[in-house]
């Protein structure tokens, strides 16, 4: 059970004090506060635990500063839409809004290689009237051999460039929890010129403890990429733990499962999950088309697997796109062979915007429907 509090309660209040202490009366039930600082206001809730079947929601939401009662169920507690739909199901950072009905683009290099490519890129972007980017700097690779990103030499370069070129948000892997923390050390000493959205891999989708550190701080949004080889289920409640832990401004991402059935893409493509995930959680959904693709390959109709799946995903409703683009792909020391070109980038951007625009008409002639 949610209790929702009024906005903007004083935790000094007197009142708030006496909710607490009632709480705390209460046999078998424990409680978790979760306060979220948005631009206007400041929203308190309050997680009860335990064996809250047997509390009654009329008398739970007659308490002092309660303004609502929202009965969950076990799975997803926090993130779960619990067939409430007066949660948030966006927030701001940087500037950007990310939300279950926004749509934003973060074109960019898989893996940091050089400031040249880097400056390449974010210029292409900001030409573009774009404000995202990706940027893996820390790169889990499956030989110990390969190239393993540049790491904390290139932060400090990496931002303020997306500084120079107004970049709002960065995608960025962290696979340790040193990273984080090298990442907040080269935001702040670049002077904060940019944001970073933590992305956790595929591959560390349930390293539970890395999952509880990203989530115990608020600063920085997360994108959890889904496990490649777990049911959805798994991946939204590695989610939860986030959410758990105090964070709860995370993006889901689809990326493609690993199976041979999916040849001869790279994974098999999971984008028809795009309105599952909106379903079940309050969530903004990210396709990658770039992992989930693998290659540039293209059809008949001369159109890359890439940009078809891209526009699937979006014809969905996704909410956010991650893409792999390079200057000179033959030279990208990761994932060259899938990476876009900077030429096709407008490109890119105007046949998502066809399916953006589809997916829109989709919407409004559902809701023209009188049932
Ligand atoms: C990536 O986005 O660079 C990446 C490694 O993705 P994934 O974790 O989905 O393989
Ligand atoms: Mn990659």
């Amino acid at each position: 059970m949610i209790l929702i509090l009024g906005a903007n309660v004083d935790q000094n209040a007197p009142e708030y004090k006496q909710l607490l202490t009632q709480l705390a009366a209460m046999q078998g039930i424990q409680t978790r506060v979760h306060v979220e600082r948005g631009a206007q206001q400041t929203l308190t809730e309050i997680y009860l635990i335990g064996n809250t079947k047997a509390l009654d929601a009329a008398e739970m939401k007659n308490l002092p500063c309660v303004e609502r009662v929202v009965r969950v169920s076990e799975e997803y507690r926090i993130l779960g839409r619990h067939k409430d739909e007066q949660r948030d199901t966006h927030f701001d950072y940087n500037g950007v809004r990310f939300g279950q009905d926004t749509l934003n683009v973060f074109a960019g290099l898989c893996a940091v290689d050089n400031r040249e490519h880097v400056e390449l890129m974010m210029k292409a972007v900001r030409d573009n009237g774009q404000k995202c980017t990706r940027m893996g700097a820390y790169k889990p690779r499956t030989s110990p051999y390969a190239f393993q990103g540049h790491g904390k030499n290139c932060l400090n370069y990496v931002f303020e460039l997306a500084g120079k070129y107004d970049i709002k948000v960065i995608a960025m892997e962290i696979t340790h929890e040193s990273h984080l923390n090298e990442i907040k050390e080269a935001l702040h000493q670049t002077g904060n010129p940019t944001g970073v959205m933590l992305q956790i891999g595929t591959r560390n989708t349930q390293n539970f403890e890395l999952l509880k550190i990203v989530g115990r701080q608020t600063e920085l949004p997360v994108l959890l990429k889904r496990g490649f080889g777990i049911t959805l289920d798994e991946s939204l409640n590695a989610a939860e733990y986030l959410a758990s832990e105090g964070n709860r401004k995370v993006v889901f991402g689809l990326r493609g499962m690993k199976t041979n059935m999916g040849d001869p893409h790279r994974n098999m493509v999971d984008f028809a999950h795009v309105p599952v995930v909106k379903r079940l959680t309050r969530m903004p959904v990210c396709v990658d088309p770039s992992h989930s693709v693998g290659t540039r390959q293209s059809s008949p109709d001369g159109i890359l697997d890439v940009m078809h799946v891209t526009a699937q995903g979006v014809l969905a409703g996704a909410n956010m796109v991650l893409v792999d683009f390079h200057p000179a792909p033959n030279m990208a020391l990761v994932d060259g062979p899938q990476a876009m070109l900077l030429k096709e980038l407008p490109y890119f951007l105007e046949d998502v915007q066809i399916a953006r625009d589809a997916y829109l008409k989709r919407v409004a002639l559902r809701q023209k429907q009188d049932w």
